[in-house]
């Protein structure tokens, strides 16, 4: 590629922050690929990996040479790190996110920076894993994935063209959305699978004879349960953060799991029959 940055600065060393470091190295986006991690076994594993070119335990040294900032902390960390880069921020330096929800980022770039500059341009890559930490980073990732950023009406239409082109060299699909609009689809496809993924593993592992269930479950339960071993902090900062969406989508599944009881109490073939057909065409359209 003809295009290339001096220098990227990835704050959070772990799966996406990992994997895009990865990514952006294989495709030569950046001349330098850098790394800032709080935890120092995370950084050294990125330069053992060969995931980073350079790694930084000191913001300070760092911030004020990188063309793009990326945060790929736990959405919780966003306001202490937008803090934390602040005072070392150049007023050309691009900043964006990776985190699973938007409104929440928007309100930490507001509460740090007065209003959201117009160089943050928040991003959510539609890509990932139950696994977790810099050992999992996999520089095919976001091939084929979307990646949903969801600049505001003052950001800078440079700023967020770079980010685009950014996601567009490890193979991505870029699409814009509004915030509002990324938490309330995110609750529904993302947000909601997991809390019931979690939701069903923890209500089976508690009966007295739960080994002995999960020994005979079978493919069926494997699909459905898989993201059930993703990490739990992420999860709880997904829940607090966008709690409202959330909460709408649970009574909206509980509505339908309900009817869907009701059919059976009832023996109720034909609701039954219509349920399932529904899903499984929706499910078959689905690519
Ligand atoms: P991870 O646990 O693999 O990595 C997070 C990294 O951030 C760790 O290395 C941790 O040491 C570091 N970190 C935490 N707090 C920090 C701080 N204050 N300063 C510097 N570093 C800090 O998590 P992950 O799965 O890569 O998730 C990162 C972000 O990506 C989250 O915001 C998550 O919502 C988002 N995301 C995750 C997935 C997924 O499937 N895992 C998918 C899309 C988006």
């Amino acid at each position: 590629m003809s295009f290339m940055v001096n220098r990227v600065l990835i704050i959070g060393l772990g799966l996406i922050g990992g994997s895009l470091a990865k990514a952006l190295k294989k495709k030569k986006f950046a001349k330098i690929v850098a790394g800032y991690d709080r935890n120092p076994d995370d950084l050294q594993q990125g330069l053992d990996l060969g995931i980073i070119d350079e790694g930084f335990s000191d913001l300070a040294e760092v911030v004020a040479t990188a063309d793009i900032v990326v945060l790929a902390v736990p959405v919780k960390a966003t306001e202490n790190v937008l803090a934390a880069i602040k005072p070392y921020l150049s007023p050309a330096t691009v900043i964006t996110d990776v985190g699973s929800t938007k409104a929440n980022v928007i309100l930490a770039a507001q509460t740090v920076f007065g209003t959201v500059p117009d160089k943050f341009i928040p991003g959510h890559p539609i890509a990932g894993s139950e696994k977790s930490g810099v050992a999992a980073a996999d520089e095919n990732l976001f091939a084929k994935h979307k990646i949903i950023l969801t600049p505001l009406p003052e950001s800078d239409e440079s700023a967020t063209r770079l980010i685009a082109r950014m996601w567009q060299s490890t193979g991505a699909e870029v699409l814009q959305m509004g915030v509002e609009r990324h938490d309330e689809v995110l609750a529904a496809t993302s947000h909601l699978p997991h809390i019931l993924a979690f939701s069903l593993v923890d209500t089976l592992a508690k009966e007295q004879d739960s080994r002995e269930i999960f020994r005979y479950a079978a493919g069926g339960f494997r699909d459905f349960t898989r993201i059930a071993a993703s990490d739990p902090t992420m999860w709880h900062d997904v829940c607090v953060a966008n709690k409202q969406e959330i909460l709408n989508q649970i009574d909206n599944f509980t509505d339908g799991l309900a009817t869907l009881r009701q059919a059976i109490v009832a023996s109720d073939s034909q609701s039954m029959l219509g349920i399932f057909t529904r899903a499984k065409s929706a499910r078959e359209h689905f690519s």
